[in-house]
């Protein structure tokens, strides 16, 4: 049995499916992703969903410091036992998508990757929360259900392309380390799952006023991504722009005001958000 199968055991652990809980039981498969991300001695990183702790272990034996960051607290017992000999390790007990950038700053300060298996529930919201902050982290070495990493790779104007793949580009150079089969895990995932590396970028290549601005654009357009580009966008409720407005910028960018806004890649929607910055 594996030490993660034993540690269930022992504590009578019940995995939640709510949470996302597909712990890692192949130790070769830790080895690999804790390599992948580089983690070493000058580096924090910060771990979302430790689980049992089966890759904060490893974290620990290898970085400067690993917080932990896990919405389970009924894990406490099993993780303060595996962690038992490493004094470099924070954990603490909520869901990451409460905690601000101030939070995660003061826990790990600037620079920290970031490695996770992450719970496939929420793996999107997360990635973009971690990508559209002011976090200034150096990596983000994360195993996601195939898919995902696939869309995390798509180029514009292609189906899987989205807001997240927009952010990736705008943000970070993918790079893909490996798949990984659901015989890998306790309990079994329907799905495979993929482990990708984002090197994320000191500056963006892309140059953009207001990003924020920038990034509700993106958001507003996949939301609504059957509709025309004006219609999407002036439809959000959270930016205040009208049809015209954004059928006028499109227009001074050489564009069809009928377009959607899967078709634009990442640089487009830097010219849209300064043209309409400002309008
Ligand atoms: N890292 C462990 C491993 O590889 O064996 C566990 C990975 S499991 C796929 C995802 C982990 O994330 C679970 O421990 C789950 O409880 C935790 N989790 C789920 N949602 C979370 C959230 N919003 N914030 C922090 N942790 C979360």
């Amino acid at each position: 049995m594996s030490k993660t199968g034993e540690l269930i055991k022992k504590y009578d652990f019940t995995f939640r499916k709510k949470f996302g809980q597909n712990f890692l039981t192949d130790p070769s498969i830790v080895e690999k992703i804790v390599d992948s991300s580089g983690a070493g001695p000058g580096d924090t990183v910060l771990e979302i969903g430790p689980g049992a702790g089966a890759m904060t272990v490893e974290l620990a034996a290898r970085a400067g410091k690993v917080v932990a960051v896990e919405i389970d607290s009924s894990l406490e017992p099993i993780l303060r036992e595996t962690l038992s000999e490493f004094d470099n390790v924070t954990t603490v007990f909520t869901d990451v998508m409460k905690l601000s950038d101030e939070d995660l700053l003061k826990l790990t300060g600037e620079g920290a990757i970031v490695v996770a298996n992450l719970p496939y529930y929420i793996t999107t919201p997360i990635i973009m929360r971690l990508l559209e902050g002011e976090l200034k982290l150096k990596s983000i070495t994360v195993m996601v259900q195939k898919e995902v990493a696939d869309r995390m790779e798509a180029g514009a104007g292609t189906k899987e392309c989205g807001a997240l793949s927009l952010a990736v580009q705008y943000r970070a150079k993918p790079v893909r380390v490996m798949t990984v089969g659901p015989e890998c895990f306790i309990p079994r995932p329907n799905v495979d799952s993929s482990v990708i590396r984002l090197d994320l970028y000191d500056r963006p290549d892309i140059k953009v006023k207001d990003e924020k601005l920038m990034f509700a654009l993106i958001r507003a357009a996949f939301n609504q991504r059957r509709k025309t580009l004006p219609n999407a966008i002036s439809g959000s409720s959270e930016l205040g722009f009208t049809r015209e407005q954004v059928a006028d910028a499109l227009k001074e960018m050489g564009l069809d005001e009928r377009i959607r806004g899967e078709v634009l890649d990442i640089g487009q929607f830097a010219r849209l958000s300064d043209l309409l910055t400002a309008k």
